[in-house]
């Protein structure tokens, strides 16, 4: 049996039931890729379902007001996805049909364009994520590819007459579900009589991993009257809501800005892709006027700040008992 042959008759045996899968509305394809970009399979699936549900087409999201894209989005992470999301649909009319010309769109890496090209409208390009990196690295024991390396091989994979967005997906599925990246389970591997790096995976593609700096930061949680100071995040965050979030050694002038006397409450510890974050949350009575954080879109990390600080100060009395978990969030 053909290699192709092989990894095919595997795929339809053995795909796991997605929402997405067979899907061929390019729109739909587009929020289930960039939702996966940086989420995993089974927490992607609610936000997919939520998002559609509020945003059924690519006008629907176009012409919601941002702020209201960031809260359905909200919890999901990385939030630059959904500010791009919305940005490209005030940008084009309807989404282009072939991989050159998604290939531009603002936001869109070649990854996604070949996707949504390959799914929706059966074009013949090859899709590489960090799945079918791993793949292709074992399957040809390359052990540093470059990415047009493997587009290169991807490309000279790619079967004659068969759908080429089911084939994109197999190879995603093989590299998701089999090809493992600390521990492939080669002897179930329909690729198994043809792959290169058998044995030797772990040389295949040699790692890159770097421990992702620390950044110590400070936030201060002030309360006034109505509720928690709120401001619109930037950096990172930009677009979101938070208390205000700035470098530990910032504190003093920040306290003095506000005239307010905080006090050290917690610690939270944030991971973000490339970065670790360490946050001091500081809190103090405030006197200016405050507002409830439900109905805001915020960020992960300040769902933690405030879920640790406001019951704290309720304890302090300083935030009255029924503001101390919003959006119910436990203290952690
Ligand atoms: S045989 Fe093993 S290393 Fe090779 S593609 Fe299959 S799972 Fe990956």
């Amino acid at each position: 049996m053909r290699l192709q042959e092989a990894l095919l008759a595997w795929y339809r045996k053995n795909a796991r039931p997605l929402p997405w899968r067979g899907e061929k509305d390019p729109y739909r394809i587009l929020v289930s890729e960039v939702l996966l970009q940086q989420t995993r399979v089974a927490q992607a699936i609610p936000y997919y379902r939520r998002f559609l549900a509020r945003f059924p087409t690519l006008e629907a999201l176009r012409d919601a007001p941002l702020e209201e894209v960031l809260k359905v989005w909200q919890g999901a992470g990385y939030y630059r996805r959904a500010e791009n999301l919305h940005r490209l649909a005030q940008a084009v009319e309807r989404l282009p049909r072939c991989f050159a010309e998604l290939k531009r769109l603002p936001g869109l890496g070649p990854y996604t364009a070949a996707a949504v090209a390959s799914m929706a409208f059966g074009e013949r390009v090859a899709a590489v994520d960090g799945n079918v990196r791993r793949v292709l690295a074992r399957l040809f024991a390359r052990e540093n590819p470059s990415p047009k390396e493997l587009f290169a091989l991807a490309e000279g994979l790619l079967p004659e007459g068969e759908d080429p967005g089911v084939w994109n997906q197999a190879l995603m599925e093989l590299g998701a579900t089999v090809c493992l990246p600390r521990k492939p389970l080669c002897p179930a591997c329909p690729l198994k009589a043809f792959c290169q790096g058998q044995g030797n995976w772990e040389r295949y593609p040699r790692p890159r991993r770097r421990e992702a700096p620390e950044e110590r930061l400070a936030a201060l949680v002030l309360w006034g009257a109505g509720g928690v100071y709120l401001e619109r995040l930037s950096g990172r965050f930009r677009g979101l809501y938070g208390v205000p979030l700035f470098p530990e050694e910032e504190l003093a002038d920040r306290a003095k800005a506000f005239g307010v006397a905080p006090r050290y409450l917690a610690e939270v510890l944030h991971a973000l892709t490339h970065r670790r974050l360490r946050v001091k949350v500081y809190g103090a009575p405030w006197e200016g006027v405050g507002e409830d954080p439900k109905g805001k879109p915020l960020p992960k990390l300040m769902e933690k700040v405030l879920g640790k600080a406001l019951p704290l100060l309720a304890h302090a009395g300083v935030v009255p008992f029924p503001h101390a978990k919003p959006h119910g969030v436990e203290p952690r």
